[in-house]
């Protein structure tokens, strides 16, 4: 369905903000929890030894660094290089496990890099065998990982597959040769094409393209032909994802020319031809930035309203707990949010001196996790219910968030949500303007705009 959207109303809400894989966002965390607060974490989770758990593992190596790049990668040809990471990895993993006990339940195993199928077949055996001797995985669990076409191979695919991964995620971007040039990766159609149908072939139960709109050189009949491209391929899900440029964050990103770089107006056509596309071709449009067909879990979660939101993109499986192993690598346990060294050097070492390597993180407080519920629900549902999470908090959240939910009667004139008797529900319209929606329930950001940390939410 096409949907007007008046350029004043482009202008009045194209402003930083953060993309809510979090509340609160990581620019809110302080290095007060470091090691020890992740050891009181870990040792209130062993006492939880129901709980199911979500893994994350960041694989950061690449072959190259694409200019676009937002991602915390490193660029080596060195396999010594990984195998010297994967042994840090087992000593992360023995140090979390002496806490937790082997064999905790997880339900929910991703792979997230840089691009994780850069390890060769014995670093990717000795990776995945590593997790399954500390943990249980669920044979029903979602097991997915991100690879990086150029360098997969038919061979690799079914080595994936083989060693239990049921889902898999391949990084497109855009098939445009000129975009290409623009953003310093070349990526020919059809070895791609080749690789999605070993995709097929090896039985994956939901593949996942993802794309990225508002990059250099695309326009929007550049951006139609890849799109029709991947409609052709008819994966399982896409993940149409906003290029922020932030190079003052990601200075690889000062590669970029942004004199190519689309205007907003512009960027915000490219995403609305990408739902238009979408949705006439039978996908169900997921939250943010999703596409899944509407046979697809994620589609039926959504029809269910049990989507969940999280560092690893939108899931239809929230565990209570995610721990993250690696360089970088975001965990969510416990009420707290913690988050790992980013430098390689700095990871290591604290890992050779039996630390925890976190270096930064946050503890929720009971506010914190009313706030987090709601902006989940509008990520996911598209909704504030007024009586959310009254049993989890004791408390409503029309009347523990009176002046938030007044901030939004200006949105109503906007034509962004409506007013019920029971909830503020997004409109069509206003699924634009998501991000928009959430600031207005985030108790930590700076008016004032402060240093600009976050990209445009246009
Ligand atoms: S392949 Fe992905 S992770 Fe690696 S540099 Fe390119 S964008 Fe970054």
């Amino acid at each position: 369905m096409s949907v007007a959207v008046p350029t004043e109303l482009l202008s009045k809400y194209d402003r930083p903000g953060p993309r809510y894989t979090s509340y609160p966002t990581v620019p809110v965390w302080t290095p007060e929890v470091g090691d020890a607060e992740y050891r009181r974490a870990l040792g209130d989770l062993a006492r939880l030894p129901e709980d199911e758990l979500s893994l994350y593992l960041h694989l950061p190596f690449c072959l190259a660094r694409c200019h676009y790049c937002g991602c915390n990668s490193i660029v080596s040809r060195d396999p010594e290089i990984i195998d010297g990471y994967l042994d840090h990895v087992e000593r992360e993993l023995g140090l979390v496990t002496s806490f937790l006990g082997r064999k905790r339940r997880v339900v929910q195993l991703h792979w997230g890099g840089g691009s994780p199928n850069y390890l060769d077949e014995s670093q990717l055996r000795r990776a995945f065998g590593m997790i399954r001797s500390a943990f249980e995985i669920e044979p029903e669990g979602e097991i997915s990982i991100e690879i990086d076409p150029r360098i997969a191979t038919r061979e690799q695919i079914f080595l994936l597959r083989e060693l239990g991964f049921n889902r898999i995620s391949l990084g497109i971007q855009d098939f445009d040769r000129r975009v290409q040039k623009a953003i310093g990766r070349t990526q020919h159609e059809h070895p791609t094409r080749e690789l999605y149908s070993a995709c097929r072939d090896a039985g994956f139960e939901s593949v996942n393209l993802d794309l990225i709109y508002g990059l250099p050189a695309q326009t929007p009949e550049s951006f139609e032909r890849t799109l029709s491209t991947i409609l052709e391929l008819r994966p399982d899900r896409v993940a149409c994802y906003s290029y922020a440029h932030v190079p003052w964050v990601r200075p690889n990103q000062k590669k970029v020319d942004t004199t190519f770089l689309p205007a907003p107006n512009d960027k915000f056509r490219l995403f609305q031809l990408a739902v238009e596309r979408f949705q006439a071709a039978g996908y169900e449009w997921i939250g943010l930035d999703h596409f899944a067909r509407s046979d697809d879990e994620l589609a039926v979660a959504l029809q269910r309203r049990s989507l969940h939101r999280s560092f690893m993109g939108y899931t239809t499986r929230p565990a209570e707990h995610l721990l993250a192993f690696g360089v970088s690598g975001i965990g969510d346990l416990a009420n707290r949010f913690v988050q790992n060294d980013s430098s390689l050097d700095g990871w290591q070492q604290a890992l050779e001196s039996d630390r925890l390597p976190v270096v930064r993180g946050h503890r929720l407080s009971p506010d914190d996790l009313l706030r987090r519920e709601s902006i989940l629900n509008l990520m996911c549902n598209l909704e504030l219910p007024f009586d959310l999470t009254s049993a989890r908090f004791g408390v409503r959240l029309h009347e523990a968030l009176r002046e938030e939910l007044e901030r939004l009667r200006p949105y109503e004139k906007d034509g962004l949500v409506r007013f019920e008797t029971d909830r503020v529900a997004v409109t069509e319209t206003g699924r634009f303007f998501l991000r928009n929606l959430c600031m207005e329930l985030d108790a930590y950001l700076d008016p004032t705009g402060g240093k600009p940390v976050f990209s445009r939410t246009v």
